[in-house]
């Protein structure tokens, strides 16, 4: 094989399939909102905990989404329930109410 100095990069690609999605189903079930955000993060720009402290809902979406399980609530753990995200999201979805979802479902055994 020719030696042209550079390697490739392995793969990033992830099989979803494998995930365990249990916690994403349970949210989507109380709150079908979950399923149509578009991850556009204008929630997370307009954070009021956020100027302060790592807060994203955005991320602790993706989270769920990618069965990460362990670190779905650490982007919300500042959140004080303000509601301002949920006047500039673009798919209007009640973000202070999914918020609270996504909180029972994690407390929830
Ligand atoms: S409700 Fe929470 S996540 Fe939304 S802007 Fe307020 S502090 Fe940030
Ligand atoms: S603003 Fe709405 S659509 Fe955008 S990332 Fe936040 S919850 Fe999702």
């Amino acid at each position: 094989m020719v030696d042209f100095g550079f390697g490739l990069v392995p793969s990033s690609r992830i099989n979803l399939d494998l995930f365990d999605k249990d916690k994403y189903r349970e949210l989507v079930k109380i709150e079908p909102d979950a399923r149509i955000c578009m991850a556009c993060g204008s929630c997370t720009a307009v954070c009021t905990a956020g100027k302060f402290v790592h807060t994203s809902l955005r991320e602790a979406i993706e989270d769920i989404l990618n069965a990460k399980n362990d670190k779905a609530l650490e982007s919300l753990q500042a959140c004080q329930l303000c509601g301002k995200c949920s006047m500039v999201c673009p798919r209007g979805i009640n973000t202070r109410h999914l918020i609270l979802s996504i909180n029972k479902v994690y407390s929830a055994k």
